[in-house]
């Protein structure tokens, strides 16, 4: 199982670092590419976390599952958008916001910060129940292109070098696998903390699907983005049928 983690990791991260080189190497947005990924992602993470992870969370450990839901979705809040003034997916054209310094690494902290609970979520899915583990790999695999994609785009958006660029977004793509190695090293602490990171994990899933993914796709100007969130939601589904078939 743990080969299985660290490859699923390895490639949420790589997935992320090709997002930010196309940006990086092309300087071309492909805006329809973006907003039908976060689309997908974002229908597929959603039902995910309604239907398996916050019920599962429950069942687990009872009545604090629900409080932890709700301190993984407020520390995302708190890193995402109280401690950073200006974060949200897709292209960064707000240069006015980006002006000093301190804001786009501020974005930058946001994104890293983010990258490293997208790790934590697969490898503690995956440690918890292969099947609901390979559904939360496919719900974060989904958005890792454009969220690589949007970190390049405020680094380039507020002037920064190609190498700078490179080297920070190759970072926020290592804090995807940091992530997945503090995952496997927290049942090593005490095996009871698998339970309590998967309830917080469903709260993080739970803000990148309805706070992160929904409101961008919601301000698209791609006609058919918001319809193609129930396309992730039937996606799920499928995926979800399938893999209980086969595997039990
Ligand atoms: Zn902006
Ligand atoms: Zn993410």
């Amino acid at each position: 199982m743990t080969i299985l983690i660290l490859i699923l990791g390895l490639t949420a991260t790589i997935a992320e670092i090709i997002g930010a080189l196309i940006i990086i190497l092309t300087k071309k947005w492909p805006q329809k590419f973006q907003d039908y990924t976060l689309a997908i992602g974002a229908g597929f993470i959603i039902a995910l976390v309604l239907t398996n992870l916050i019920p599962e969370s429950v069942k687990s450990i009872g009545e604090a599952g629900a409080i932890l839901i709700m301190l993984g979705y407020a520390t995302l809040h708190l890193f995402e958008h109280t401690l950073v003034p200006h974060l949200h997916f897709g292209e960064e054209t707000h240069a006015e916001h980006l002006v000093s310094t301190t804001a786009s690494y501020s974005i930058f902290f946001g994104l890293f910060v983010h990258a490293f609970f997208d790790g934590m979520a697969i490898a503690i899915g995956l440690k918890y129940n292969y099947t609901i583990g390979l559904l939360l790999f496919m719900g974060i695999f989904l958005h890792k292109f454009p969220e690589g994609m949007t970190v390049a785009s405020v680094l380039s958006a507020s002037g920064k070098k190609v190498i700078t660029s490179l080297i920070l977004t190759s970072l926020v793509g290592l804090a995807t696998f940091a992530g997945v190695l503090s995952a496997l090293i927290a049942p090593l602490i005490s095996p009871k903390l698998t339970g309590y990171l998967f309830a917080f994990i469903s709260g993080v899933g739970l803000y990148v699907g309805t706070t992160d993914l929904v409101p961008e796709i919601n301000n698209s100007k791609t006609k058919l983005a918001p319809i193609v969130v129930f396309i992730g939601m039937l996606l799920f589904y499928i995926a979800s049928d399938f893999l209980h078939k086969t595997i039990h």
